[in-house]
């Protein structure tokens, strides 16, 4: 069946030494036009997370570099396949997209990707739980400026009712892909935290009725297939199918597959849709590669820090009949500039991985339907002030001897370090951290302001403000929690284990005297506007504590910047945990 419908390719590349073709297997291609059927191309994104400029990585067998992931290789894949695929192609991204990570990303305030994604003309994308991680304006800066749809239909805003609210947002779109009216509803994380501004009031909402009405709605509008985009997913890994998962292959509904969970109810949402309510499901969120069928639907996800995907849908050429049992994926395909040739990857070298060369063999380029896989050019041009910005950054300023890191469990040096600058910058008698507002692992040797903004990549300000020590005591009952112990400096705190409860707390003064604490004294508290503001961090604490004193001055960031300007190097012999004097103290 496959031999009659797809023209056999014949690799025409590997005659130019070592450029091995990944896409060694047969894979759709557009008809003509005397075909009785018309197949479309939809390519998909999902997490990329920030990661718009490629990683070095290293083959620690014969230390080979190789750069890893990056949406140059991106581009250069949609090149590819809009020549092939012309008017017939389409792409959306799954969302997760403009926070978690990437320098670049960054600094450029997520313009880098914005522009990836309009110089490569995104059809849309969906809102992942990250999307909001720097509250809405931001984003909505993005939005607005967008030449592509985000499609999220399980959001409402509270006060209005409305569920399309935003710059550039719809709950779902008709896109017309060559022949091919393609209905597509995006999904939202339900999980998103809630948005919750002065002016607005954001929330997710279930997912089920949700996409019946949407779909429903679609099917009126004469839609021939529907195309869930969900920042959700499932895990199909097991054991055994792990790495054949992994591998690069057009599948179909019969092909051999781990089995899925139910992970995050996807199956039983799913397996619970009048027939027809979806023909195909992008998913993400998971970070799993997936190219599964759920109850006969297709599932595909990725994720873009490594891998994009492509999902075949074909029709009968007469009144365009969706023909379901012919869809296809080709997933994973790998985002790198030379791959290991036999895994056809480019993932960072595990042990794992080295102890079965069979999986692996050796670094080569690549070529991927019959074109070669490199950086694209004409859009490089593009993001080069980005590039050339991110250089700046990378100038030495400070040096530390010492490994510094967050811990959300434990006393550690980093954190002991920030809330003493904190706390003596301002004056103040006490302060208080969240461990995670610290996001990198610094080695000892020589550190950049690329390194610092790793470090603290949230533009938190530092605030002072006043309470008493009964209002003290009552705000570390309120934040004692069991996924992370709350850094403080000026503070002794007393806990017991297993559940995880606020016991008691003493006043550590600079001379290193502990003190009770006085229930009727005011004392001055630094910490970040973020904590005090009442995210989730203070949820409880808001409820009671009305700002006394509130004064707030400079980004955490730029005080630690002054102070490691100032001090040069982070001596080994300067900074260490002193056992005889623990800030959090376990009773049990
Ligand atoms: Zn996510």
């Amino acid at each position: 069946m496959l031999l009659k419908i797809y023209i056999l390719i014949f690799p025409l590349i590997p005659s130019i030494l070592n450029i091995i073709n990944i896409s060694n297997y047969e894979y759709p291609h557009p008809e003509n036009e005397n075909s009785n059927y018309y197949t479309i191309s939809i390519f998909q994104t999902n997490d990329i997370h920030g990661f718009t400029l490629p990683v070095e990585n290293i083959d620690p067998r014969n230390g080979e570099k190789y750069l890893r992931g990056g949406v140059e290789y991106i581009s250069s894949y949609i090149k590819i396949l809009k020549e092939e695929w012309k008017e017939r192609f389409i792409w959306f991204d799954v969302g997760d997209s403009f926070y978690g990570g990437g320098f670049e990303n960054f600094i450029s305030k997520g313009q880098i990707l914005l522009d990836f994604y309009n110089y490569n003309n995104l059809s849309a994308i969906t809102f992942g739980n990250h999307e909001f991680n720097e509250d809405v304006s931001p984003l909505e800066r993005l939005m607005e400026k967008s030449n592509f749809d985000y499609l999220v239909s399980n959001m409402r805003n509270f006060s209005t009712g409305q569920t399309e609210f935003m710059p550039n947002q719809k709950r779902s779109k008709i896109y017309q892909v060559g022949k091919i009216k393609l209905g597509v509803i995006g999904i939202a994380h339900s999980k998103t935290e809630n948005v919750d501004t002065r002016n607005r009031k954001i929330e997710f909402l279930p997912y089920r009725e949700n996409i019946i009405n949407e779909s429903n709605l679609l099917k009126k509008k004469g839609v021939h297939v529907i195309i869930l985009i969900a920042h959700f997913g499932v895990h199909c890994m097991n054991k055994e199918g792990y790495e054949d998962v992994r591998i690069l292959k057009l599948r179909d509904k019969n092909s051999k597959n781990c089995p899925c969970d139910n992970y995050e109810e996807l199956e039983d949402l799913i397996g619970s849709f009048p027939k027809r309510t979806i023909d195909l499901v992008l998913s993400g969120h998971v970070h799993k590669v997936t190219h599964h069928w759920i109850h006969n639907i297709p599932i595909m996800s990725s994720f873009s820090e490594y891998y994009v995907g492509i999902a075949y849908m074909k029709f009968k050429k007469i009144k365009n009949d969706f023909i379901y049992e012919e869809t296809f994926l080709e997933n994973p395909i790998p985002l790198c500039d030379k791959i290991f040739n036999i895994g056809k990857h480019c993932r960072k070298f595990t042990h794992k991985m080295g102890d079965n060369p069979d999986l692996i063999g050796n670094l080569e380029q690549f070529s991927f339907h019959n074109q070669v896989v490199k950086i694209d050019n004409n859009f490089s041009k593009i993001i080069q002030k980005w590039k050339d910005m991110v250089e700046q950054y990378k100038t030495p300023f400070f040096e530390n001897e010492i490994f510094l890191t967050g811990d959300k469990k434990k006393e550690n040096i980093l954190q002991n370090l920030i809330t003493d600058i904190y706390r003596k910058y301002t004056n103040s008698d006490i302060s208080i951290l969240n461990p995670d507002n610290l996001r990198a692992k610094w080695y000892p040797g020589k550190k950049s302001l690329k390194d610092l903004y790793e470090m603290l990549p949230f533009d938190n300000i530092l605030c002072t403000f006043e309470m008493n020590g009964r209002e003290i005591m009552r705000m570390m009952n309120d934040i004692t929690n069991e996924l992370m112990i709350y850094q403080t400096s000026g503070l002794i705190v007393y806990y017991r284990k297993n559940p995880m409860r606020f016991v008691t707390c003493k006043i550590i003064n600079e001379k290193g005297e502990i003190k009770d604490i006085d229930y009727n004294k005011n004392y001055q508290i630094a910490a970040y506007d973020y904590l005090i503001d009442g995210n989730v961090h203070f949820k409880n604490v808001i409820k009671w504590y009305k700002k006394r004193k509130y004064k707030c001055g400079k980004r955490g960031r730029e005080i630690l910047k002054e102070f490691l300007l100032n001090k040069k190097i982070l001596k080994k012999d300067e900074y260490y945990l002193n056992p005889k004097n623990p800030r959090f103290i376990f009773l049990n």
